[in-house]
């Protein structure tokens, strides 16, 4: 077996001192899966006040006895190995944490504790390098399975994560959850509550970030997962869409997360591409009819989702907030979600449209918001997606980015009004970069110096009420030119 020589150095050393040591859990795991270990674990019967006075600059990992020894190595997933002395499940009062750590003598009393079957098989690291098996890890990972080391309900009832590790486990390998193990999970779904959201989210994370992501999400729907952590995903059940969708909500948002996992997207616009339609459960109406009465027939139709992603938008920053990811995440996914529903038929789109909607978007995101787009049109499963679309408006927003969008941009700047035109620093100034850049995104030949300084003389000479009321006509303009957009969307796909 490949053991590489960091590993085989911190267990000879344990050897030399009269220890044992063995590989244990996910590097075990991965190591007979043939897959390379993202992180090493040894379990041994030294002590950790004994680990560390066998390694120099170890330290405490946690307070349940494992020890970090540094290896030197550069390599991130061997440069900190983890050396656990063997431990007992201790009793579990609070579904959470062991109430006590209580030291073992075995490895088989240690890999007891261990949640399931795969991640309960140990690698003598001094002797033989024979794996220890008591629990058939091995035949279950030829079966691909996931299954819970001994009685599944009590082991779930001991520790809730482990609900989120048995699905994220199965996204992540490929394999299905035993029968038993999965039963115990449905009725051990609520006590995910206990754990803290921050583990959870991680757990979710990494489940996105698996080829197997589309799988997981239905996982965690089935069992009742899902329900606990995103209701507002699990609502797009069975709501039927307009006929410009074969899915259900729910399944188009699990399609467009799959196009996103296919072409290797980031989390967050995974995480976008999840979200993106969230708010269509609770827009929709019957066209003509707010009521719904029409749809006692039971007939796909004429829905309409108008304003969806402005919901969509509050309620992925409720979700994302929620499960405490990082603000900047939760600000890039919420715009995503709000600006998804752009126009990008040639027809209708316009130069000084896409100019807006990049200013809007700002130049950073307007990539990711093609992309989430794209995983929304193919999400849809409706042959006629037409991806070149996006591309024709892809090209328009390579030419707008060229163009000024924002105020900086512009040929004149704070310093020149405030050296030529005698201007005072303050809001009026800002409101009249405002009505420049309105102007120039109206018509990009105005950006010369000549130009704007001449308009900035003029404005400058507008009492404090009529500029007031030039800045807010160009801030609405912006938005006018969305609505104007969105009105013309609303009649040809009826969903916005
Ligand atoms: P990854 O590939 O993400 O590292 P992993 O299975 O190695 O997956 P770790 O968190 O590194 O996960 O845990 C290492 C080992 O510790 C697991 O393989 C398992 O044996 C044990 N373990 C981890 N979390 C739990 C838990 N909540 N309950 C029981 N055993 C656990
Ligand atoms: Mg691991």
């Amino acid at each position: 077996m490949d053991i590489p020589k960091e590993i085989q150095n911190i267990s000879q050393k344990l050897a030399d001192a009269g220890y044992k040591a063995y590989l244990v859990g996910g590097c075990t795991r991965d190591l007979l899966l043939g897959k390379a270990p993202n992180d090493w674990d040894i379990a041994t019967d030294a002590k950790p006040e004994e680990i560390q006075g066998l390694f120099k600059d170890a330290f405490y990992e946690n307070e349940f006895g494992t020890v970090g020894v540094k290896s030197g190595s550069e390599d991130p997933t061997l440069k900190v190995v983890e050396v656990t002395t063997f431990r007992k499940e201790g009793r579990y009062t609070d579904k959470r944490h062991p109430d006590e750590v209580v030291f073992a003598k075995t490895i088989e009393d240690d890999l007891s504790r261990r949640d399931f079957t795969i991640n309960a098989i140990a690698i003598d690291l001094v002797e033989s390098e024979e794996p220890i098996d008591p629990f058939g890890g091995r035949d279950d990972l030829s079966k691909k399975i996931i299954k819970a080391v001994g009685n599944p309900k009590e082991r779930f009832g001991e520790d809730a994560l482990r609900l989120m590790r048995a699905v994220r486990l199965s996204a992540q390998l490929g394999f299905q959850i035993e029968e038993r193990t999965l039963e115990a999970i449905k009725k051990e779904v609520k006590s995910i509550g206990n754990i803290a959201l921050e583990r959870v989210r991680d757990e979710f994370s990494k489940l996105l970030m698996s080829d197997g992501a589309m799988d997981g999400v239905r996982v965690l729907q089935k069992t009742g997962l899902l329900d606990q952590i995103i209701p507002e995903l699990s609502e797009g059940i069975g709501v039927e869409q307009n006929k410009h969708h074969i899915y259900d909500v729910f399944e188009h948002n699990v399609h467009s997360l799959e196009y996103a996992v296919g072409k290797n997207f980031p989390l967050d616009l995974r995480l976008a591409s999840l979200l993106h339609d969230v708010g269509k459960v609770g827009t929709r109406e019957w066209r003509n009819n707010p009521r719904g009465e029409k749809m006692k027939g039971g007939k796909k139709g004429d829905w309409t989702f108008y304003q969806h992603q402005y919901l969509g938008e509050k309620l992925s920053r409720d979700i994302l907030n929620r499960l405490r990811y990082p603000k900047e995440v939760i600000k890039r996914v919420a715009l995503l979600i709000r600006e998804h529903m752009f126009v990008y038929d040639p027809e209708m789109v316009t130069e000084k449209g896409v100019r807006r909607l990049v200013r809007r978007v700002g130049e950073e995101n307007v990539d990711a918001l093609i992309k989430v787009r794209e995983a929304d049109r193919i999400g849809s499963g409706v042959p006629k997606a037409q991806p070149y679309r996006l591309r024709h408006l892809q090209a328009m927003i390579e030419k707008a980015k060229k163009e000024p969008v924002g105020v900086g941009q512009l040929k004149v700047d704070g310093n020149l009004l405030i050296k030529e035109l005698k201007m005072e620093p303050g809001p009026r100034m800002g409101e009249i970069l405002v009505i420049l850049l309105e102007e120039v995104i109206d018509d990009p030949k105005r950006n010369t110096k000549k130009y704007l300084m001449d308009r900035a003389k003029e404005l400058n000479a507008l009492s404090d009420v009529q500029l007031d009321v030039f800045s807010k006509r160009a801030r609405e303009a912006a938005k006018e030119e969305q609505k104007r957009l969105d009105d013309a969307i609303k009649e040809k796909y009826f969903v916005k």
